[in-house]
């Protein structure tokens, strides 16, 4: 089976006693034993509960792998995978990285003694410097949020094994549509499933997907013992909007695809980063490793007082933070999804306060496009950017 029939097909039928075609929300808490020493392969919905189980099975097909965890959200699913390390550890992390992923590792674990080096995974020789005695893992986004950098993870994955590192991968702005790390050498693959594997910005959720058994039984083990797993209702509704991931994903780059060439020709834009445009740096990386582009596209303006008028203007777009569901929305890093990071530090990295993200949605690109560049020209009102 391909992937879009595999995840059409998540959970159909397995509820054998009544054939239901969608399969139900268990809400069950506890599960009754037949004898002493027997389960029916569920006992305590923390540790298995049989709707999130579906889900489960189904990401874990989709990313090629040999286990699929559901937790709360993906700052949760971090959190966990990040269980493997001990105090003394250290790991190589993306340099651009998400907001609330650098405020975990910096103001949360840093205290039970883990440390983080951030690098631009890019440059093999900035990723050799920093390797230490301690390292444990190479933490990756691809694209980088929110400057849509590629990362080869093949020369990643490459690098981390021979030097008996982990590779994990945050997948959220790909999906396993478009790109499954596992298949190109790393060991875990994560994703906040709040944002296009559930495509709708109704649930919050995060999935952890593992390669090997024996990694496959640590994460088991972390995912009962700390207990952030995701309820039945939410493994449900992240069932329901994954069967639609294909047929999203299409819609939602061809959109983007659209979108990021039109607002290259707005006067008020400076710079558009897509890495589904010919000539974005990581383009012919991310052709060799990945199916597709997503619906991610950032852009700078030429002066941050366009941001505010651009962003009031905005009638189809919605300014909300999030990403990945049906509705296009439009966030402001500086502010919003990056706020926690020090203004040295987002200014080196590029994350200025001229830049705008754009989860670019599946309405259609004309009327996107129209209200984006109504917005624009709302903007040039004030700044330095006259037409
Ligand atoms: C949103 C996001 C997260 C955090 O996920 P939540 O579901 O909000 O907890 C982690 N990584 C990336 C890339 C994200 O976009």
């Amino acid at each position: 089976m391909r992937l879009e029939t595999k995840l059409i097909q998540a959970g159909v039928g397995r509820d054998e006693k009544t054939g239901a075609v969608s399969f139900p929300v268990y809400y069950a808490t506890a599960y009754r034993h037949p004898a002493l020493g027997q389960s029916t392969g569920f006992d305590y919905t923390r540790t298995a509960n049989p709707t999130r189980t579906v889900l489960e099975e189904a990401i874990a097909e989709a990313e090629s792998g040999d286990a699929g965890f559901a937790c709360a959200s993906g700052m949760a699913a971090v959190h966990t995978v990040m269980g493997l390390f001990s105090q003394g550890d250290h790991l190589i992390v993306s340099l651009d990285l998400y907001g609330g992923t650098y405020r975990l590792f910096e103001q949360v674990l840093s205290r039970y003694g883990l440390s983080f080096t951030y690098v631009d995974l890019r440059d093999l020789e900035a990723v050799h410097n920093a390797l230490r005695a301690e390292t444990k893992a190479i933490f990756v986004e691809t694209p980088t949020n929110p400057l849509m950098q590629i990362t080869d993870l093949r020369q990643i994955a490459g690098l981390a094994k021979q030097h008996g590192l982990l590779t994990i991968v945050d997948n959220t702005f790909m999906t396993p549509y478009c790109q499954r790390p596992l298949e190109l050498g790393a060991d875990i693959v994560l994703h906040s499933a709040t944002k296009y594997l559930g495509g709708h910005n109704d649930v919050l959720a995060g999935l952890i997907v593992t390669k090997g058994e024996e990694l496959s039984e640590k994460i088991r083990f972390l995912h009962n013992s700390i207990g952030a797993v995701l309820g039945p209702q939410d493994s449900w509704l992240l069932v329901r909007g994954m069967k639609t991931l294909a047929l999203r994903m299409e819609r939602h780059q061809t959109n983007a695809l659209a979108v990021a060439k039109k607002l290259q020709e707005h006067p008020a834009v400076a710079e558009v980063f897509y890495p589904g445009l010919q000539e974005h740096p990581g383009h012919a990386i991310q052709a060799s490793q990945a199916s597709g582009y997503s619906g991610m596209v950032s852009f700078r303006v030429r002066s941050a007082e366009q941001v505010g008028l651009f962003l009031q203007n905005l009638r189809i777009v919605s300014f909300a933070e999030s990403l990945g569901g049906v509705e296009s929305l439009c966030t402001y890093p500086a502010t919003q999804t990056h706020a926690d990071i020090p203004l040295e530090v987002r200014e080196y990295v590029g994350v200025c306060d001229r830049l705008l993200r754009l989860s670019v949605g599946i309405e259609h690109p004309e009327d996107l496009i129209a209200d984006l560049f109504q917005a624009l020209d709302a903007s040039l009102v004030v700044g330095g950017a006259a037409r």
